[in-house]
């Protein structure tokens, strides 16, 4: 082996909301870790995003486990800065190992570890949890002519604010939580249109993310049978205020996405073109997972088979954060800590019992 090997029980690839969850069990468990986050700064993908954006929730149901994020010091729900200094604070409270930036690059099969190799050192460890979220991995669909068109193309990964964009005619596309947000913004400084595949489906005005909490907690068993359906079949989008603030001005409404692009205009179904200066992206993310590309497990959908949170075809390594494939609700803050404590109980029972070796 070589000596500049450090080694583990655990690793945590990703140190943003998934990992410091994961991190504050395995710090009350006995097993030695490490956490690789790739950014320079504490805050995982909260780092990115639009300034206007706010939680869904108020603060008290967007907490890691152990500790309370303090309430909002404006008159709403918390802001990205609130969010992003709270995961600071964490941090620094739980005194977490996080090794920064390092970035994980591939993952190796040992006999008796998973060999872990970053820009920065290799970790030998018995178990790898990875939490690295999907904000580097934004998704565009393909769109005939997208790449002849000449005017502004952005994902809403990488939108900030209207700044740059007033007066303009700007296209959004997709119809889930930030197509809504950034065209409601966009709408009051320019001439907006917002494309989706189907209809927007918009929750009850008085549904925000205490009711996916809720639902989370009754999934557990910890409240009624029927509270633990998805917050899907209610709708996706919620009707946070400058949303409900579009719905008064009344032009929180949809048109079928264009057909083609063309230099400057986009082509819709029935053959009429419309002049188009920028077109925003809220298509999506997918799961970043290409550290994972040496170990040959990924399914063609870009996923990983799992059982609970485990992977079925490399059984030294536990993914969080994904996206309910990885646990109900286990891309948010509150949602984190249930898959989380379960996932480091399992990892516990299985370093205990030497399960993790002569793989
Ligand atoms: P991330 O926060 O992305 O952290 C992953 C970390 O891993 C990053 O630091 C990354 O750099 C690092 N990394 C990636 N690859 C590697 C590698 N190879 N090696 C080392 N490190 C690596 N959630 C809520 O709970 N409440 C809300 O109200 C809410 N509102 C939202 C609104 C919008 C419009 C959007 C888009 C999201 C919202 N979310 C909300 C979700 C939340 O922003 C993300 O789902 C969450 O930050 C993901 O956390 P994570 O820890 O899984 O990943």
């Amino acid at each position: 082996n070589d000596t500049n090997e450090l080694v583990v029980d655990v690793v945590v690839i990703g140190g943003g909301q998934a990992g410091l969850s994961a991190s504050y069990y395995l710090r009350k468990s006995d097993l030695d870790f490490v956490i690789l986050d790739a950014q320079r700064n504490p805050g995982g993908a909260w780092q990115r995003g639009w300034n206007s954006l706010r939680l869904f929730s108020p603060a008290e149901y967007s907490s890691l486990p152990g500790r309370q994020m303090p309430p909002s010091k404006g008159d709403g729900f918390p802001t990205r800065i609130e969010v992003l200094n709270y995961l600071e604070d964490y941090e620094n409270r739980y005194r977490l190992p996080i090794e920064r930036p390092v970035r994980v690059q591939n993952i190796e099969k040992q006999p008796n570890a998973l060999r872990v190799q970053t820009d920065n050192g290799t970790w030998l460890a018995k178990a790898v949890i990875s939490a690295t979220g999907t904000w580097s991995k934004p998704y565009i669909p393909h769109y005939d002519g997208a790449e002849t068109f000449r005017g502004q193309q952005l994902h809403s990964a990488e939108y900030v604010s209207p700044e740059g964009l007033t007066g303009k005619s700007i296209l959004i596309i997709g119809g889930g939580n930030s197509g809504a947000q950034i065209y409601a913004e966009l709408s009051r400084v320019a001439g907006t249109i917002w494309a989706t595949l189907h209809p927007p489906k918009f929750l009850p005005d008085d549904v925000d993310g205490r009711v996916l909490f809720d639902r989370a907690s009754a999934r557990y068993g910890e409240g009624s049978p029927q509270g633990g359906a998805p917050l899907s079949d209610l709708g996706d989008i919620v009707m946070v205020p400058s949303v409900l603030e579009a719905r008064d001005r009344g032009i929180l409404r949809s048109v079928r996405p264009p057909v083609r692009f063309t230099e400057d205009r986009v082509v819709w179904e029935d053959g009429t073109t419309t002049a188009v200066d920028a077109v925003i992206w809220c298509t999506g993310f997918h799961p970043a997972l290409d550290h994972l590309d040496g170990l040959g497990i990924k399914q063609t959908d870009g996923k990983i088979a799992v059982t609970g949170t485990r992977s079925i075809d490399e059984p030294r390594l536990w993914l969080l954060g994904y996206g309910d494939w990885t646990g109900f609700a286990s891309a948010t803050l509150v949602g984190s800590a249930r898959t989380a404590r379960d996932t480091v109980r399992e990892i516990e029972r299985c370093v205990e019992s030497n399960e993790t070796a002569h793989k």
